[in-house]
């Protein structure tokens, strides 16, 4: 499939959720952190419906919240800590670890937020990772993606940034996800977003007992694994533009305004203690890393072989079985598309992204009916990914059964209207007299 007409796609959905958002503008208001009177169309109820809407998707493209509760517990933990000291503590905020391997932290705008296993076994202590939360917790707190969407910045066009990048080479693409996978459903911040979340994550550190040292060590980290391995942190990045001017004003502060913190304890031991279930299985992790990065410069083969020697590492890993499975689905093996997804699901029951990739792998292998019940397995854990429907409509269409085909396919179209499937849906639709060609 063309990446182009991918990224248009997922445009139209995500669109379409930000259209819905802006019914209820509101005009200006004051900025909760600055208390600077700026554009803000969006009200608190329209950030968390965003929010709602769109971060199931996320965390579903990044294989889900880890089963590992202790460790989820923890997160929370230290990222409420901060919250609750915030500006807007009034936020119903989230913390989760997904099970991606590629590095990276975010959040939507009413403080969803995740950090993948790929970052966490990146990290050495409690402090790093409260940058990392303080950061995230900031952008909540400015407000940024619903200053940005005020101002006409779209999700759309920040994802028209990072097309050129990803759309090309990511395997969710094929794997028919529409692009939802890898964080391109994120927006993207500015490089003054990114000062003042800075800024307020030292701050809000600070102000909870954190040594705010964590966040010039957390940019460190960054930095020296980017200079390794790129593309493992090309969404972070991409969404949090990197700057040496963002180091040296961290290093800058903790000599000046922090200086007396910086004596605080790390808390490494606590750190590596909570890690240690994810440190065990880090040449897994490794490995599915290094795999998934062969998977987008499609290198099939030597990314096949990391992602068998992750599984003999880790068995029964949910995210490498994924990987694995996509894998097959870039090499046209659908059988083995089919089982190994099927291995996911049963590793993570009522995870959704292993129903779509099985249900993939059985309609490219024109196994309509197993097809169809894998899309609609997937509908009912995860509503609202019209590219569902699309293919609920191709299986019904591969079965011969024209009238919920037509209306599947009609319903897709009402919220993408470009790229490869929305042609093939129009033109069935012309083709059985549904609609007149124009
Ligand atoms: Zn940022």
């Amino acid at each position: 499939m063309n990446g182009h007409a991918a990224l248009y796609s997922r445009r139209r959905f995500l669109m379409t959720a930000s259209a819905s958002a802006l019914v209820t503008a509101t005009g200006c208001a004051t900025n909760p952190v600055s208390g600077r009177r700026e554009l803000n169309l969006l009200s608190e109820a329209d950030e968390i419906k965003i929010d709602r809407e769109s971060a199931p998707h996320q965390f579903s493209a990044d294989y889900g919240a880890v089963s590992n509760t202790r460790l989820n517990a923890y997160l929370t933990e230290v990222g409420l800590r901060l919250a609750t000291q915030s500006h807007r503590p009034q936020m119903p905020y989230s913390f989760r670890v997904v099970n991606a391997v590629y590095v990276n932290g975010y959040t939507f705008p009413a403080g969803s937020v995740a950090v993948t296993r790929g970052l966490l076994v990146s990290l050495q202590n409690e402090a790093q990772l409260a940058a990392l939360l303080g950061h995230e917790i900031g952008h909540v707190n400015y407000q940024h993606t619903a200053r940005a969407m005020s101002r006409g910045i779209l999700y759309s066009l920040v994802i028209g940034a990072l097309s050129s990048a990803l759309s090309d080479k990511y395997s969710d693409i094929a794997a028919g996800l529409g692009g939802l996978g890898a964080g391109l459903a994120l927006a993207s911040y500015s490089r003054d977003n990114e000062r003042e979340a800075d800024a307020i994550g030292m701050d809000y550190m600070a102000r909870t007992g954190a040594n705010p040292l964590g966040m010039v060590q957390l940019m460190e980290i960054l930095v020296a694994l980017n200079d390794k391995n790129p593309s493992a942190l090309e969404v972070l990045f991409a969404t949090h533009p990197m700057s040496t001017e963002r180091l040296e004003t961290a290093r800058h502060k903790i000599q000046s305004d922090y200086a007396a913190d910086t004596q605080r304890d790390l808390h490494r031991e606590r750190y590596l203690d909570q890690l240690a279930p994810l440190r065990r299985i880090k040449p897994a992790l490794d490995a599915f890393q290094k795999g998934e990065e062969l998977l987008m410069s499609k290198k099939f083969g030597e990314a096949g072989s990391e992602f068998k020697k992750g599984l003999n590492l880790a068995p029964g890993d949910y995210a490498g079985l994924l990987l694995s499975a996509k894998c097959r689905l870039a090499q046209n093996d659908y059988s083995e598309a089919a089982r190994i997804a099927r291995d996911a699901q049963t590793s993570y029951p009522g995870e959704p992204q292993a129903h779509h990739i099985a249900g993939m792998a059985f309609a490219k292998a024109r196994q309509f009916e197993q097809g169809l019940s894998e899309f609609n397995r997937y509908a009912t854990l995860l509503p609202g990914n019209p590219f569902t429907v699309y293919y609920q409509g191709f299986c019904r269409e591969g079965m011969q059964q024209r009238q919920p085909a037509a209306e599947a396919y009609q319903k897709f179209l009402q919220q993408v209207d470009e790229g490869e499937e929305a042609q093939h849906a129009y033109q069935k639709l012309i083709e059985w007299g549904y609609i007149k060609k124009q």
